[in-house]
């Protein structure tokens, strides 16, 4: 991608209204725009990596056995009514509509997905059954104030499963753990399993994936003998509850909630299956979440210095940033193809052609919007058939020819 193409531009400013350093970022990189408190447009390089991001969630949803599907936004009032969560989800937004009609846009999507595989499981033979979806959620949060760590309308990959018996679950339940720290892991963040309360989901535990950082919202009690983690909702000991040993607190952020359901929501709308025998049983169900933008907003919070975010080459937006200085037509065809060359071979690059930025400028972007490499290439560079190369998590420069690049590259 052409920079002098990019319809967006950095801004040297932080904006006023965003008090999180991943909102603030993010806005001047060029990556986001607020519309309002918890509504973020993606721009194309913020699109780039939320996607990279949703991609990364696919291949270990797919590998653990989910089909993609994608459910409505809009729901109609009356599945709510059977659950009663109706007036339950405080952060619903309801909408009227003609006719005395109620919907509410989804927040979470039992409602729908329950009734909907009920359609086509009937007996053990159909089970189990994994689906998932990548679908924007709404939630009416009363604060809004993190950036794409809480939005009011936000990215969320859901989850769901159906299981014949207590066995069934607990094994898929168990992959499920290892398939999100595999997510989180390639997405460069370090997550932890906290244990946690069940909220509007059940009456039992629940599995939290946290990571770490002062900026997070939740409160992380984790023993220093066993290492178990827990979310302080539910928890405000001093001793180990596992062990005895003692306990640490710490700030994090939920990027991942997994829940049992049980028989919560297929008892509610009759969903049974016929056993072996010919006998009704009742469908387990479980449910798991993920947040690809508050992985996205998680990934700056961890990842930034005061120039500038820094991206883990797997959800970067393009791995290299070549940086042009050369301002001779001759200089400027060589850059161009250096630059056409590396798109060709598959190299993901970001490349600032711009004419009227000064290489202070150009450098002060190429920080900020944070991908891996720098590579630049310069009249003086050039003089010896060389670009030069920088990670932009280390300050080491490097000089190297330009026949040497693609190693350095792939
Ligand atoms: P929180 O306690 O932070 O409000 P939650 O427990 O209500 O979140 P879940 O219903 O468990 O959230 O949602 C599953 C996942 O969706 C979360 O782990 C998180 O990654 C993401 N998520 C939830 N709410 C938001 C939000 N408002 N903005 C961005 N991502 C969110
Ligand atoms: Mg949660």
């Amino acid at each position: 991608m052409r920079q002098s193409k990019l319809f967006t531009k950095t801004a040297k400013e932080t904006p006023k209204d965003e008090v999180s350093i991943n909102a603030q970022l993010l806005i001047r990189a060029g990556f986001i725009d607020k519309l309002m408190a918890g509504v973020y447009t993606y721009l194309p390089l913020g699109l780039r990596s939320l996607e990279k991001i949703k991609k990364i969630v696919r291949e270990e949803m797919n590998q653990l056995g989910g089909q993609e599907i994608l459910m409505p936004a809009l729901t109609p009032k009356e599945i709510w009514e059977v659950t009663g969560r109706w007036d339950k989800i405080d952060v619903a937004f309801k909408l009227d509509g003609d006719g005395g009609k109620q919907y509410s846009l989804g927040s979470t999507h039992e409602e729908v997905v329950t009734p909907l595989v009920k359609k086509f499981v009937k007996s053990y033979k159909d089970l189990p059954v994994a689906v998932y979806q990548i679908q924007d959620k709404f939630r009416n949060e009363p604060r809004a104030k993190s950036g794409l760590l809480r939005g009011r309308e936000f990215s969320m990959k859901d989850l769901y499963s159906f299981h014949k018996d207590e066995e069934d679950f607990s094994d898929f339940y168990e992959k499920s753990k290892q398939a999100y720290l595999n997510i989180f892991e390639k997405c460069g963040l370090n997550a932890v399993i906290a244990e946690a309360d069940g909220g509007v989901f059940t009456d039992k535990y629940s599995h939290e994936f946290q990571v770490f950082t002062e900026n997070g919202e939740d409160i992380i009690f984790s023993c220093e003998t066993c290492g178990l983690h827990r979310n302080s909702e539910i928890v405000k000991e001093e001793k180990c509850p596992q062990c005895g040993g003692g306990m640490v607190k710490n700030k994090a952020i939920e990027v991942g909630n997994i829940f049992p359901l049980e028989t919560r929501f297929s008892d509610a709308f009759g969903f049974s299956y016929l056993d072996k025998d010919g006998k009704e049983q009742p469908v387990l169900m479980g449910c798991y979440g993920i947040g690809p933008s508050r992985v996205m907003g998680s990934i700056v919070e961890v990842n930034h210095d005061e120039k500038g975010i820094i991206w883990p080459e797997s959800v970067a937006p393009y791995s290299v940033h070549l940086v042009s200085l050369c301002k001779e037509s001759a200089d400027i065809k060589k850059a161009d193809e250096l630059y056409e060359t590396l798109t060709k071979q598959g190299v993901e690059v970001l490349y600032d052609d711009r004419e009227g930025a000064t290489a202070g400028q150009k450098f002060a972007d190429s920080d900020l919007v944070g991908l891996p490499k720098r590579v630049v290439i310069s009249p003086k560079t050039l003089a010896e058939d060389s670009v030069e190369i920088k990670e932009r998590s280390s300050d080491k420069v490097e000089i190297i020819k330009i026949k040497e690049l693609n190693s350095r590259l792939f």
